[in-house]
């Protein structure tokens, strides 16, 4: 055996894209077309046992079912809201699982997956960030949760299909962790295996903005904002990445995201209602400024709380005000309907099961002794 072909040893083939399967089987002296086949197997049908890819040869499956893994994420808890709404917790490895969401609607079905095992930026008002931060997920681990949730409800509900949309939602920011979210979403978007379009997947960021700009250039997707505020003094409270992308940078970059004359979507910004912090008709003003000039549309999110917050969640009053305020001003604007809330699935509250291996007061003070967000070159997730 080559040292190539060593290289790929123990290689888990669910979170290849169809070019890194061709070139996986280049390698190993097989014919393009395995890729697709693979795909076709594990993606659609959900087949994951090589015995049963019966358009292999014989050699191959013994030699994939020797020399590769095929390894998916073990359930360990399934709740079902009084909404329909389901969370699931996965065992993504020996330490760590994830939450993933499956939110029923009626012209759609979405997956919130996550990205990261915890999450490293520390947003004050989130759950996920409560809980520390283990490492980036693979590949696999990510498109796994999609291959789970598809093909689990398949039989539950008996559908051919399930999932139309998917949202990085999930535990983590998905721009920290570039690469296995970007291979992830060409899986998702993959004819042979989901075929989701552009319009149905959506990244959602708190702001990092060197990578917005990197996502315009790798890949067509739809872009979410976490903004939570309306200038960056509230900003930097809530989402303390702001300190390094203040609000003016990270508009920058959403009017760079879409000044591709081919990229039709327009940004959504998330805002999440807290009571008396960002809830207030000035903020919802200063708000329209932000984002005038930009297509746009904003989600409010009516916080949804979880122990220990220390926030509260607006009266529906102030979040009636404050869209008014906005689509007065032309935004379109939805306040989003809290969706599992019994089952703490909604957005902010996602916990997982996550063994924090990287404090991160520590990790960011080594961070700033490096300079490294000053000169922002990049947010580093240490795994
Ligand atoms: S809101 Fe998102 S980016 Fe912020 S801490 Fe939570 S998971 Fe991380």
């Amino acid at each position: 055996m080559s040292s190539i072909q060593q290289k790929l040893i123990n290689q888990n083939l669910i979170g290849m894209p169809h070019q890194d399967l061709e070139e996986f089987f280049s390698v190993i002296d097989e014919k393009s077309f395995r890729a697709t086949q693979i795909m076709k197997w594990t993606h659609q049908q959900g087949i994951t046992d090589y015995k049963q890819m019966t358009n292999l040869s014989k050699p191959l499956r013994d030699w994939l079912s020797e020399n590769t893994i095929m390894q998916m994420p073990k359930m360990i808890n399934e709740e079902i809201s009084i909404d329909g709404t389901r969370k699931w917790l996965l065992r993504v490895d020996d330490k760590n699982a994830v939450e993933t969401v499956y939110i029923p609607e009626d012209d759609r079905a979405t997956l919130c997956v996550s990205s990261q095992a915890g999450c490293i930026l520390d947003c004050t008002f989130c759950a996920t960030a409560r809980q520390g931060f283990a490492g980036n997920l693979s590949s696999a681990q990510i498109i796994s949760q999609l291959w789970f949730a598809e093909h689990h409800l398949r039989k539950q509900l008996n559908k051919p299909r399930v999932i139309s949309n998917v949202v990085f939602m999930g535990m983590g920011e998905p721009l920290a962790n570039f690469d296995n979210v970007i291979k992830a979403i060409r899986i998702m978007m993959d004819d042979n295996a989901y075929g989701l379009g552009k319009r149905k997947v959506t990244v959602s960021t708190s702001g990092i903005v060197p990578k917005i700009d990197k996502l315009r250039e790798e890949i067509d997707v739809s872009l979410a904002v976490s903004l939570h505020a309306p200038n960056d003094e509230i900003r930097n409270q809530l989402v303390p990445l702001n300190r390094h992308y203040p609000i003016k940078e990270l508009i920058a970059a959403c009017h760079r995201f879409l000044a591709d004359k081919n990229r039709k979507h327009s940004i959504t910004f998330e805002y999440v209602m807290l009571d008396q912090m960002n809830d207030q008709p000035e903020h919802a003003k200063q708000l329209v400024k932000v984002i005038q000039g930009l297509s746009s549309k904003v989600n409010l999110i009516p916080f949804n709380t979880f122990p220990n917050s220390g926030y509260k969640r607006s009266t529906d009053e102030m979040i009636e005000n404050f869209k008014e305020i906005l689509q007065t001003s032309g935004i379109t604007t939805i306040t989003r309907r809290p969706r599992g809330t019994d089952i703490a699935a909604a957005c902010g509250q996602l916990a997982g099961n996550i063994k924090d291996e990287v404090k991160r007061q520590r990790h960011y003070e080594k961070l700033y002794k490096a300079d490294l967000l000053k000169q922002k070159v990049e947010v580093q997730c240490v795994s």
